[in-house]
């Protein structure tokens, strides 16, 4: 068997098209299958990596060290499964494969053209997951909004694909905005119907529609959008605001957009086991007690750019049934006004990853203030680089330590450039990523959280602990306590005679799922409801 279905979006964009698409999944996993769920973003860039957090939120790494969209982190949150390099597409890496094989003279000749050659090469891409690892059904979303430009060449290979593929192998979603005049209370579907003309005009015709809306849509405006848009009224599907996007999959499956999916791909009717799915929704509504996590960052107006920091707290304080009251702290805003002002009454606090120097001064004087608070401290890639400036600044007197990254001058690098690294010169996919095993020290926190010596976590960098310094800062109480297995390479450092204090190379946060908390996550927040506790 191999199905598939496409969610396209329409009216504006951020309508939560990456929830929709993983609660499909989630929904048709639930129910038996092995599904793949892929992303295509219509941008020219090759992959996420180069992309600004400010304007696209967080670049998440797969195991094989794919630099994606977040959509992916959200996808493999919900699946519960490891995708790869082929779960993610852009336009950049279409057009770069087809100039690859024109340079090769692949094309016999040929003018290369969108039309056959681009939307082929879409195809291929396409279907590749459901050959690579077995699946059954594939759940593609295409990024952008219908009527985009850089769309078009996507839509068309869909269409093409629907043609080519029996009626029942093929299901299309339409996610629009129903939005509302607050002069008359009314849910508007115009918009709606607009988008879903703009994509029968490219051939598609959408089986359901996802409408979002700030309220339940009345039965009247039901019946306006089903036969405005030509889908029966069973498949226009409410999806109005949640307690949080884990509702999104029960919510999509109580209206009924799971059933559709399985009557127009002609799959025997199943009922998803969402058993223990609901109670972790349960428990995530109602926590016996909360902690107070600040995290000190720098793009913190944009909460994308941490979302699976997030997430991976949320998914600890359900295992740990605490609920989490994230307090985003801007680390210049520390560095100007001092830690006291921002951080005297949290439970615990984190230092996610990041690059470049801006912000880096406030983010040491948040691990000062937890270090000599006895405050429970995670300090992420970046954040552990930050742990070491601070230990060997105030700690070992050397008041001029630094990263290189930062100060190529410094007389103290505890933080170098890997060898691997220096003589690189482009910036897209170079550094170290993905997924590298490492060993755990016994007796070390690291290793009562994760229970087993041997771990393999995700890397996004360029710059490592410099082990020169490794002796001078365990005697002083800061351990290596996880390194790469031939020992070069250190991947975790924790501090003795302190709560929780813990700083990883790697990052954790990638491989959190909603069923399947992280071990140091779980860790850190059991840490930070002591400190409430106490
Ligand atoms: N900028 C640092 C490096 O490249 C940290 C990267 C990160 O936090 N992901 O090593």
């Amino acid at each position: 068997m191999r199905k598939f279905v496409f969610v396209t979006g329409g009216v504006l964009s951020g309508l939560g098209k990456g929830v929709v698409t993983a609660s499909i999944g989630l929904l048709l996993k639930q129910s038996g299958y092995r599904v793949s769920l892929q992303k295509i973003d219509p941008y020219v860039n090759i992959d996420a990596g180069t992309m600004n957090p400010y304007e696209h939120g967080e670049v998440f790494v797969t195991d094989d060290g794919k630099e994606t969209d977040l959509d992916i982190g959200r996808y493999e949150r919900f699946l519960d499964e490891n995708l790869s390099a082929r779960n993610y597409a852009t336009t950049g890496q279409v057009y770069w494969s087809v100039i690859r094989q024109e340079r090769a003279g692949s094309f016999l000749g040929k003018t290369v053209q969108v039309i056959p050659h681009i939307t082929d090469e879409i195809k291929k891409l396409i279907q590749r997951p459901l050959e690579d690892c077995a699946a059954e059904i594939a759940v593609v979303e295409i990024g952008g909004t219908v009527g985009d430009i850089e769309s078009l060449p996507f839509l068309e290979a869909l269409r093409q694909l629907k043609d080519e593929l029996p009626a029942d192998d093929t299901f299309f979603v339409h996610l629009t905005l129903l939005p509302q005049m607050s002069s008359t209370d009314e849910l508007k579907t115009k918009p709606t119907q607009h988008s879903v003309k703009e994509l029968r005009g490219i051939g598609i015709q959408p089986d359901a529609i996802v409408a979002r809306a700030e309220r339940s849509i009345p039965a009247d405006v039901r019946r306006k959008i089903a036969l405005f848009c030509d889908v029966p009224e069973t498949n226009v599907i409410e999806d109005i605001d949640q307690f949080s996007i884990y509702d999104v999959p029960l919510v999509i499956q109580r209206e009924g957009l799971h059933a559709a999916v399985s009557t127009g791909l002609k799959l025997p009717p199943r009922m998803p086991d969402m058993g223990p799915w609901s109670r972790r929704v349960e428990k995530l509504r109602h926590p016996s007690r909360r902690v107070r996590i600040a995290i000190v960052g720098k793009y913190i107006e944009l909460r994308d750019s941490y979302i699976s920091i997030h997430e991976a707290l949320i998914h600890a304080g359900i295992h740990c049934e605490v609920g989490i009251d994230p307090l985003w702290v801007s680390a210049e805003s520390v560095d100007e006004h001092g830690p006291e002002r921002y951080l005297s009454d949290v439970d615990g606090i984190l230092i996610p990853g990041g690059f470049g120097d801006r912000g880096v001064d406030g983010k040491v004087e948040a691990v000062s203030y937890a270090r000599t608070n006895g405050i429970p401290f995670f300090g992420i890639c970046l954040g552990l680089q930050c742990a070491a400036i601070e230990f060997a600044r105030n700690r070992l007197g050397m008041k001029s330590a630094n990263s290189s990254e930062f100060d190529s001058e410094t007389p103290h690098p505890v933080i170098d450039l890997m060898e691997t690294q220096s003589e690189l010169r482009d910036k897209g996919g170079t550094m170290r990523l993905g997924a590298y095993p490492a060993v755990l020290a016994p007796d070390s926190i690291s290793v009562s959280c994760y229970k087993t010596p041997e771990i393999s976590e995700r890397h996004r960098h360029r710059y490592e602990f410099n082990t020169a310094y490794r002796e001078a800062f365990s005697s002083a109480g800061f351990h290596v306590t996880g390194a790469s297995p031939d020992g070069r390479l250190v991947e975790i450092l924790e501090l003795e005679d302190h709560p929780w204090f813990v700083g990883v190379q790697f990052h954790p946060e990638f491989k959190s799922r909603f069923v399947n908390p992280h071990p140091l996550f779980v860790g850190f927040v059991q840490a930070c409801l002591e400190r409430h506790c106490c």
